[in-house]
């Protein structure tokens, strides 16, 4: 039986963000083949002013601005993902992950990309301004996820970021000249490194033991680097 595509829905108020980047190399690969289904949301589609608002000012006073509930919550019931009366899980949303960016959220690695990469279906929400209000986080999302100890102007790049690590953990994205299994984190450590022609740069060699062909010693070597 043919797997189903990892579908991704990503909520944002810069769609154009996305189109470049997702169309590239292996992502693009995997979406043509059918692996992936990504689909980016322009959140303003959610909102009801002529203005189409999607911030207001915070409660409590403070600088900046507060990404609104509402249109994150209706864009959700759109999807299928969250109920209109309560915004509560749907049925449709068992098997589906929703993830808020968030600079102060739980550190994305390695293992969430694995995790993640189980899931039938993702949806990110993006965060613009000050962020995104508590209570998406609170009914709303599943949980949320930061890309790095460091604040962005969005969650557009930290989407990108997470999509591209948890898509190559699907069976079939990576083709056979890249393989899995010893990349760096795969086993919590760094990959061995990497040379190739020539042997001989600005004065810099290649070590000698990947010039000698014995397969059981380059692979003890490279088993070695990967401790470093
Ligand atoms: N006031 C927030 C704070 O101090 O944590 C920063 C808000 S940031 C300017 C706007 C949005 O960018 C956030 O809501 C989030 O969606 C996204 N963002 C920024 N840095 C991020 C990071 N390191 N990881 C994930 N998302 C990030």
């Amino acid at each position: 039986m043919k797997k189903r595509p990892l579908r991704v829905d990503v909520i944002t108020i810069f769609p154009e963000a996305f189109p470049g980047y997702l169309e590239a190399s292996i992502l693009g690969r995997a979406q043509k083949k059918r692996l992936l289904d990504v689909r980016v949301h322009q959140l303003r589609r959610w909102t009801h002013d002529r203005h189409k608002t999607v911030d207001d000012k915070p409660f409590g006073g403070g600088p900046g601005m507060v990404m609104k509930v509402q249109p994150f919550h209706e864009a959700l019931v759109s999807l299928g993902l969250r109920s209109k009366k309560s915004g509560r899980k749907t049925s449709k949303a068992k098997k589906t992950r929703i993830i808020v960016t968030s600079a102060s959220g739980k550190l994305f690695t390695h293992a969430d990309a694995v995790r993640l990469s189980k899931y039938d279906r993702l949806a990110f929400l993006c965060g613009r301004y000050e962020g995104i209000d508590e209570r998406v986080l609170d009914r709303l999302a599943d949980e949320a996820l930061s890309i790095g100890p460091y604040v962005l102007t969005g969650g557009e790049l930290p989407a990108l970021v997470m999509l591209d690590a948890i898509a190559r953990q699907r069976p079939g994205v990576l083709g056979k000249q890249e393989s899995l299994a010893e990349e760096s984190w795969s086993d919590g450590g760094r990959e061995y490194p990497h040379y190739t022609r020539p042997e001989v740069y600005l004065g810099m060699k290649v070590p000698s033991v990947l010039m000698g062909g014995n397969h059981k010693k380059i692979a003890e070597w490279r088993k070695e680097q990967r401790k470093k």
